[in-house]
């Protein structure tokens, strides 16, 4: 989902790297609409990524990679898809290793259930911010619409949609209530289309 999320995240790195500070980037081996092992940003921007998997220990993981060079700072795309347990482990690194971990996701699925890793984010997390999307209309975007190969909306389906050719775009609630695209001309030429 592009809400510029990959962009403030790699932005966020680049903070740190400049001032000579090493970061972890992470990503989701679940996500597989951009290339495996790399967070691309729709301006151009692009990091080599590890990937955590749902039954990754990321405590462990984090630990064992802060031994070989310190870790100023953990950024984690595509956050949603973590597990409770993972954002328990992420809470972990922080408190006991000392190391902030920024998590950058989607709050909600196309059916606007809260994703797990999101629910448990909104939960514990010390900081939440939200990243502004805007909807075809001009209103904010808080939803997120899934598209089928054809273009069209679908209201059903499995939360992850893993080697579908379905895309998403993020919608007004107004918007995603009608499963309304907008016009055609907009979704063609400024809608942004999900990573
Ligand atoms: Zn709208």
């Amino acid at each position: 989902m592009n809400a510029g999320k990959s962009t403030a995240l790699l932005q966020a790195s680049h903070n740190y790297r400049e001032r000579g500070m090493n970061t972890l980037i992470m990503t989701s081996a679940l996500d597989d609409r951009t290339i495996l092992g790399e967070i691309a940003s729709r301006i151009g921007l692009r990091e080599n990524a590890d990937l955590f998997s749902p039954e990754m220990n990321l405590m462990e993981f984090i630990e064992e990679r802060s031994h070989g060079k310190k870790i100023a700072c953990v950024l984690i795309d595509e956050a949603q898809f973590l597990s409770e347990e993972q954002v328990w482990q992420l809470s972990q690194v922080v408190d006991d290793l000392d190391i902030p971990v920024l998590c950058y996701g989607l709050r909600t699925d196309f059916q606007a259930k809260l994703f797990p890793g999101s629910a448990a984010l909104l939960a514990i997390a010390d900081q939440i911010r939200e990243i502004r999307t805007i909807c075809w209309c001009g209103s904010k975007a808080t939803m997120v619409l899934r598209l089928d190969s054809s273009g069209i909306p679908v209201a059903e389906g499995e939360q992850v949609d893993i080697g579908g050719n379905d895309k998403y775009i993020s919608v007004c609630r107004a918007h995603w209530r009608a499963l309304d695209l907008g016009p055609h001309d907009k979704i063609q030429s400024e809608l942004p289309l999900a990573q």
